[in-house]
């Protein structure tokens, strides 16, 4: 505990210029203002903000005035509900009105109403560890709802009874499993029963807010905490129904969970080699390695011998997955990255001892595009044997995989593949219109090109009118 007060000191201490200046110009007009939520709890776990909540009694308008004079920039985040924002500097902070809201339970809509006290706003809040505040510029500290102790015990827990708050706004189930993956802290019980109770009300939120959420679970350093959740809960079955439906069942008796738990280690293997990538998290290949064996429920087809197969999952997996992440609202750009990497993340196994030839590896280089590294962290992290041998072996093919590769690029730049010809000089040397023939044209060219790697423009030109001539 003294520790935690040392910390927060020092955290307030160094947002002292903010806190101070800010809060003597809401004083000065009769106004409270309140730190609160993420800064606070953050502070508490030694974790530094630059973007800073706050509460008041103010109303927006007076907010605005205020911080108008107080900032160098001044915006509108969303005044209906009582949100201004500004920067001073590197700070940024938001000022919200206190709020006491409710949810119809039909609507999707939250259905605002400004509060009169601070303990109402911080009673409506999603969990006791952001329901705390530090009044400014006085610094008093504000903790109702025993955060302060929840904090201490790691626990996730909601101010209220659970079932009236996610009765208010039900993506708080999907918060508090964003929480316990963003923070490794544990969902109290009679929270994770209200969960598991209510799941089908999370349907009635759009569904940017749940990708919003699911992003930020991804993304956070125990995706794993966070995801079981959702699954243990039956959120997943409404939100990310592909992952719970990897639990196969081997025989009606027994629940078979490889693929699985498979899948949530090669996530956490695919986040040990981010560091390959260059940026840290890294949404697009964590979400590719949940994804990338969604497929496999649907092919699974059992043989006689016992053995099991799960033909083309990669091809399915993919249009699973192209198909989930439509419903949840992601971008074009968004979708085509993953779903082209669960896609692919079977060729390699093809490599096997290293016998592709050059038009392969180009193949591989190309299909691939710009996902090419994010395709080697999840053939990578896609290993999850027990066999240590196994393991070396295919660490080792794959290396030498992205060795020739290197070697290929240096000689090709095989990144940016194009057929030694372009449209414009297939037209001019075949004497032929822009239209349908000039596109097989340019295909013959570009397989050509992948077979053979680069051609010289005289090779290119006797190639295609060998080809032309013999159509
Ligand atoms: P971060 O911004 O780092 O993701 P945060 O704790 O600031 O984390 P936000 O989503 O920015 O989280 O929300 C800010 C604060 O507003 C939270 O700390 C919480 O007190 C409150 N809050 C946000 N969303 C809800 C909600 N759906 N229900 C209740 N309270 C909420
Ligand atoms: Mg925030």
């Amino acid at each position: 505990m003294v520790e935690v007060q040392s910390r927060v000191a020092a955290e307030l201490d160094r947002l002292a210029p903010v806190l101070d200046s800010l809060g003597e110009a809401f004083a000065a007009v009769g106004e409270e203002l309140h730190l609160v939520g993420g800064p606070v709890r953050d502070a508490m776990l030694g974790r530094s903000h630059h973007d800073l909540d706050f509460t008041t009694s103010a109303t927006p308008d007076v907010s605005e005035r205020i911080l108008a004079r107080w900032g160098e920039a001044c915006w509108d985040v969303g005044r209906a509900f009582g949100t201004i924002g500004a920067r001073r500097g590197d700070w940024q902070v938001e000022v919200t009105t206190y709020r006491s809201e409710s949810y119809d339970p039909d609507s999707r809509k939250p259905q605002v109403q400004f509060g009169d006290s601070l303990a109402g706003d911080l009673g409506r809040r999603d969990f006791t560890i952001n329901a705390m505040a530090v009044s400014v510029p006085g610094r008093a500290f504000e903790d109702p709802f025993g955060g302060l102790v929840d904090l201490a015990h790691r626990t996730i827990r909601t101010p209220g009874a659970p079932e009236l708050s996610f009765g208010d706004d039900p993506l708080r189930m999907m918060r508090a499993a964003r929480f316990a993956a963003q923070l490794g802290f544990t969902v109290a019980p009679e929270v994770v029963a209200a969960m598991t109770a209510m799941a089908e009300r999370i349907e009635i939120i759009s569904a940017e807010r749940v990708r919003d959420e699911l992003v930020k679970l991804i993304c956070a350093p125990y995706p794993r905490l966070g995801l079981t959740l959702l699954v243990d809960t039956g959120l997943a079955d409404r939100v990310l129904p592909e992952l719970p439906a990897l639990r196969l069942e081997r025989d009606e008796h027994h629940r078979h969970k490889d693929v699985y738990e498979h899948t949530l280690t090669v996530l956490e293997q695919a986040i040990d080699l981010e560091e390959r990538l260059g940026s840290r998290p890294d949404f697009i290949a964590r979400f590719a390695s949940l994804m990338h064996d969604v497929g496999k429920p649907r092919t699974r087809r059992f043989l006689e011998d016992g053995t099991v197969t799960f033909h083309h999952h990669d091809v399915v997996g993919a249009k699973l997955t192209r198909k989930r992440m439509r419903a949840l609202k992601f971008s074009n750009d968004e979708v085509a990255a993953v779903s082209s990497l669960v896609e692919l993340h079977l060729r390699f196994h093809g490599y096997g001892s290293g016998e592709w030839t050059d038009a392969a590896v180009r193949r591989y280089v190309r299909d691939a595009g710009d996902q090419l590294a994010r395709l080697h962290v999840l053939t990578r992290a896609d290993c999850t044997t027990r066999n240590q041998r196994k393991a070396d072996r295919l660490r080792r093919a794959y290396d030498d995989l992205e060795q020739r590769i290197e070697r290929l690029s240096a000689q090709e730049e095989l990144a940016s593949i194009r057929p030694d010809l372009d449209g414009n000089q297939i037209m001019e040397l075949l004497g032929i219109p822009a239209g349908r023939e000039v596109g097989e044209a340019y295909r013959h060219l570009l397989e050509l090109r992948l077979d053979r790697g680069p051609m010289s423009e005289e090779e290119a030109r006797e190639a295609l009118l060998t080809w032309w001539s013999s159509r």
